[in-house]
């Protein structure tokens, strides 16, 4: 059995899609919600798996870090990239591909949950990225997935 519980997070962020070609070249931002979902066999003796308080400081913390009321660029767009460098002060995060809300969950599920649950009992199952209340993304673990905390990832943040 598979015990599984989710804490939801929302931010805002901008973004653009290098070489998008359409209207979401532009930069522009979205009001995004996060669902995290850990997993593990058995609670503690409380009956939990992990205090909701303690999901909430290690998530809410690296998104208000690392991507709330930033910038989330591909790491190839150098273009978008110089033109946030000329503001100050600016807050920016580079991703190794395009910040679309599939790459941003997989982001989150593959490099960054790892890195924050290494010290817990549990282990993140899928991430979810809303990115209008009509559109959302899921990043799934399947069946053999490890946990991969390595990455060309490059976080940008002054
Ligand atoms: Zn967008």
């Amino acid at each position: 059995m598979n015990l599984e519980i989710m804490r939801r997070i929302k931010f805002c962020a901008g973004h653009r899609l290098y070489q998008h070609g359409g209207k979401c070249e532009f930069f522009h931002g979205h009001n995004y919600v996060a669902e995290f979902y850990v997993t593990n066999h058995h609670v503690d003796t409380v009956g939990r798996l992990i205090d909701f308080a303690d999901l909430k400081s290690l998530f809410k913390g690296w998104l208000d870090q690392h991507w709330d009321h930033g910038f989330i660029l591909n790491q190839a767009d150098e273009n978008g990239l110089n033109a946030l460098r000329l503001v100050e002060p600016c807050k920016y995060y580079e991703l190794p591909y395009n910040p679309t809300a599939e790459n941003m969950a997989r982001y989150l599920l593959e490099v960054v949950c790892p890195e924050l649950l290494r010290d817990t009992d549990v282990r993140a199952t899928r991430v979810v990225i809303w990115e209008t209340e009509e559109a959302f993304a899921e990043a799934r673990m399947s069946d053999g997935d490890s946990p991969a905390p390595d990455s060309n990832a490059v976080a940008v943040a002054r």
